[in-house]
């Protein structure tokens, strides 16, 4: 019987833990299909591409982003990609004001929200820290206070729709990261934000899942020309990194890395060789491209 108890119960385990997590994988494009979803910085790069993916799975999307004209671009392709509607506002996520206002169009427009995409991000310098405070602050308040914003004013209709919040973060928003300092700093934050209040989400039985996007270096135009001369690592799709946060949004996942290999596992190190993780970081970026930028 012993013996029975030490073989049967890992084995028992191993399939519990097997049949858990394959059970987890199951993403399904439907699951999405008229859902009402926010996607925020959705003119071009990583955000454009969610958008196109949410049409071609059926949602309603409401996009922002200060650029009108790619806006506009942007909903065109969606509805002949096959969204159920699409549309955007635009404006300026300084203003918290208009972060509020976007939430307002999803009530006032879809009649309420199933997912909160929170994806834009302002512009920042690639180069040492120039002690700029007011890029600081204003930073963090794009990058991160205006992610606050909507987040509190959709709060009463994602818990009215058990819907989900979805962060899109970096690897720089987890380990520090040289070159990026403000940028990290705002990255930081969302994580400390998020990560608590998924927390009391959790104590006070709130069925709203929060899901952080860890990425590493992605394709986009803007991440192209501002590493591509500095970062000796290949950059990953932006159609498939796009995809992979809308699969751990409908999942339900509390994060996503992405990719995997060069997300996770570096951070494997952190608890137990931060010093040799900061190393293999510093050893990630040409200083000679960085004097060209
Ligand atoms: P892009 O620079 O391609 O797109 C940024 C988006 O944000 C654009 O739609 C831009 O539109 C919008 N935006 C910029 N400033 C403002 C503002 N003040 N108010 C409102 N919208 C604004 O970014 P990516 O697609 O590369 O990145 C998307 C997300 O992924 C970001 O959160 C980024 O931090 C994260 N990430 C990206 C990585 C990468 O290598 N690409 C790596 C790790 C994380 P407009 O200019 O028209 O306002």
């Amino acid at each position: 019987m012993g013996r029975l108890q030490k073989i049967l119960l890992p084995f028992l385990g191993l399939v519990l833990a097997f049949w858990f997590y394959s059970a987890r994988e199951n993403f399904k494009p439907e699951m999405l299909k008229g859902k009402r979803v926010i996607v925020t910085g959705a003119s071009t790069g990583i955000g454009e591409q969610m958008a196109y993916h949410l049409a071609r799975m059926g949602s309603h999307i409401l996009i922002t982003a200060r650029t009108e004209a790619k806006l506009q671009k942007v909903v065109e392709r969606c509805l002949e990609l096959g969204a159920a509607s699409a549309r955007y506002v635009s404006g300026t996520m300084e203003d918290m004001a208009f972060a509020e206002h976007v939430v307002k169009e999803a009530e006032t427009s879809l009649g309420g929200l199933d997912m909160l995409i929170l994806n834009h991000v302002g512009t920042s310098y690639f180069g040492y820290f120039n002690g700029d405070v007011g890029h600081v602050r204003k930073l963090l308040e794009i990058n991160f206070l205006s992610y606050v914003a909507m987040t509190t004013s959709a709060l009463p209709m994602l818990k009215e729709s058990e819907g989900s919040i979805v962060v899109v973060s970096s690897m720089a928003g987890k380990v520090g990261f040289p070159f990026t300092v403000p940028y990290s700093a705002t990255k930081f934050a969302l994580d400390g934000f998020f990560s608590s209040l998924r927390q009391e989400f959790s104590i006070q039985s709130v069925n709203v899942s929060i899901t952080l996007c860890i990425l590493g270096f992605i394709d986009t135009e803007s991440a192209l020309r501002a590493a591509a001369e500095v970062l000796l690592v290949p950059p990953a799709p932006r159609e498939e990194c796009a995809l992979e946060i809308l699969r751990a949004g409908a999942l339900r996942r509390r994060e996503l890395y992405y990719r995997y290999g060069s997300t996770r596992l570096p951070l494997l190190l952190r608890d137990w060789a931060a010093e040799l993780l900061d190393y293999l970081v510093r050893s990630r970026y040409r200083l000679d491209g960085l004097k060209r930028n």
